[in-house]
């Protein structure tokens, strides 16, 4: 039995079966403050430094809206394409646990403050899949009990408590591990594009509940587990196979799914029981009577979707249609906000030295960037955000190419250089030397030099067998100790051999 790579499918011992995935995403939002409090939500502070009497729950504190986090939701709602609710309100989720002091957390039940949308993931055999959003709501996180402090007691940090989440509920859309990891990673980017939420997952600021079943290719959708907070892509791309491949055992040997709550251990690659899954009812859900519904009007919509930049889908259709990007390249550089903000500037900057229209130039720089810059940024373990070179200084050398001043292979001398010393790339052209010979009249006479000392070959060129013209720029790049332009010797080669 096992999970075939090229169908995605389980393979059972009684035949083929398909994994069925919906994730949960809890999404931080990008604010100073609390959901309902004025508490800082500083991240790694003293434990139970950021705490308010409204998130500590003393008797008769009263929640208020931080405006800022409603923004941020609706915003979020658009950049996945999603409807806005002109009404929405908020729930009580009635649960005791040590770490909720209220007893119950405030979130949307009924009515959500965002409806369905879509989103586009690329997947590596190049075909693209749209998976619907169910719904966005607003709620508050818990606390956090700490059991390895004290031999004796749990310990409670409340610096979390109430501090706002976006979750962000997918329809049961993704049938592969790499789907859902496509779907996370381009939610993340999403996030971080429109600055809502930072989604740094180590950080905890967020994390995904997995929902996994299987079923015959076709069939009804069967009972699923839900995996609870899982904060890596790659985790949850491993829970869903270990978790896909238990459950087609579990069947197949006889067995029914409990619809229950897991845990993934990262270092044994398992989910393991946690609880067996709540139903709504078992929250007693009912409106917040201490909060009044949300209302938009128009405007309000209107404003939050002009605040929102240029999203990656855009960014990439721009990249390869205007200015004629492989599509893998534009992938790549709209894949983080910071690389794609980067190569703009580059291609900003180079247009301002060459003169040259976008759709010239851009296919080049992206090349250049991807994997000349990227080499040297992978090789000394460094992301976009650290690169020792500007984009003004990386349009100067591309600039000294495109012009003919120094070759393709001085260029990667001169990258490595500038990359070590931060050097401006012309100062290190002179120094070293690097610049190509494209003065007409020195190279013409290394030209007729050389068809003087090479009679066999003019002959044979002159005979029909042109390719051996390779051979006569060779020498006069040699001649010129290899600083001769060889587009401008060829050039004047051609045109000596073809006129005498
Ligand atoms: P709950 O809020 O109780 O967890 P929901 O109906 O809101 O339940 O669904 C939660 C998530 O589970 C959604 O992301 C949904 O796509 C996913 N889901 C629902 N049914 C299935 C299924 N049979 N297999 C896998 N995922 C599912
Ligand atoms: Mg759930």
């Amino acid at each position: 039995m096992s999970i075939a790579p090229e169908s995605y499918i389980v393979r059972g011992a009684t035949g083929d079966w398909e994994i069925v995935v919906g994730l949960e995403v809890h999404a931080q939002v990008t604010s100073k403050a609390k959901l309902f409090s004025g508490a800082s939500t500083t991240f790694g502070s003293e434990p139970n430094d950021n705490v308010s009497l409204v998130d500590a729950a003393f008797p008769g504190m009263l929640p208020v809206i931080n405006a800022e986090c409603v923004r941020q939701a609706v915003r979020t709602g658009l950049a996945l394409g999603a409807r806005i609710n002109r009404y929405s309100r908020f729930d009580r989720k009635n649960y005791f646990y040590a770490d909720l002091p209220q007893g119950y957390q405030i979130s949307q039940f009924s009515d959500p403050i965002v409806g369905e949308g879509e989103v586009h993931v690329e997947l590596a055999n190049g075909a693209s899949k749209a998976i619907g959003i169910e719904r966005l709501h607003l709620e508050q996180d818990a606390g956090k009990s700490i059991h390895d402090q004290h031999p004796r007691m749990t310990l409670v940090d409340l610096n979390r408590s109430g501090v706002a989440l976006m979750e962000i509920v997918s329809k049961p859309d993704m049938r592969t591990p790499e789907e859902a990891g496509a779907y996370l990673k381009k939610l993340r980017t999403l996030l971080r594009y429109i600055g809502s939420c930072d989604g740094n997952m180590e950080q905890g600021s967020m994390r995904a509940d997995v929902n996994v079943s299987v079923r015959r290719p076709g069939a009804p959708f069967g009972t699923r587990c839900e995996i609870k907070n899982v904060n890596s892509v790659r985790f949850v791309m491993q829970a869903i196979e270990y978790e896909a491949q238990r459950q087609v055992d579990i069947i197949e040997a006889g067995g029914t799914i409990d619809q229950e709550t897991r845990l993934f251990d990262p270092n044994k690659g398992e989910t393991r029981s946690m609880r067996s899954k709540e139903d709504a009812h078992d929250y007693r859900y009912f409106p917040d009577p201490d909060l009044l519904p949300l209302e938009f009007d128009e405007d309000f919509i209107e404003a939050a979707r002009q605040s929102l930049p240029e999203l990656p889908d855009a960014k990439k259709a721009r990249f390869t249609h205007e200015w004629g990007l492989a599509e893998h390249n534009a992938a790549t550089l709209v894949g983080e906000k910071e690389s794609a903000d980067w190569f703009e500037q580059l291609i900003d900057e180079l247009v301002a030295k060459t003169g040259q229209p976008i759709a010239k130039i851009a296919a080049k720089a992206s090349n250049w960037m991807l994997s000349d810059l990227y080499g040297h940024l992978n090789k000394a373990g460094q992301n976009i955000t650290q690169c020792p070179i500007d984009p003004a200084r990386s349009a100067a050398l591309l600039a000294l190419v495109l012009d003919g001043t120094i070759s393709g292979s001085a260029a990667k001398d001169v990258l490595e250089d500038m990359f070590a010393t931060g050097r401006d790339p012309l100062v290190i052209v002179e120094e070293k030397g690097l610049k190509q010979v494209s003065d007409t009249g020195a190279l013409e006479a290394m030209a007729d030099q050389i068809i003087a000392a090479n009679p066999t070959q003019v002959e044979q060129y002159k005979a029909g067998k042109t390719k051996v013209i390779g051979f006569l720029v060779g020498q006069v790049m040699k001649e010129s100790r290899g600083q001769a332009n060889p587009a401008v010797v060829n050039e004047i080669l051609a045109k000596k051999l073809g006129s005498s």
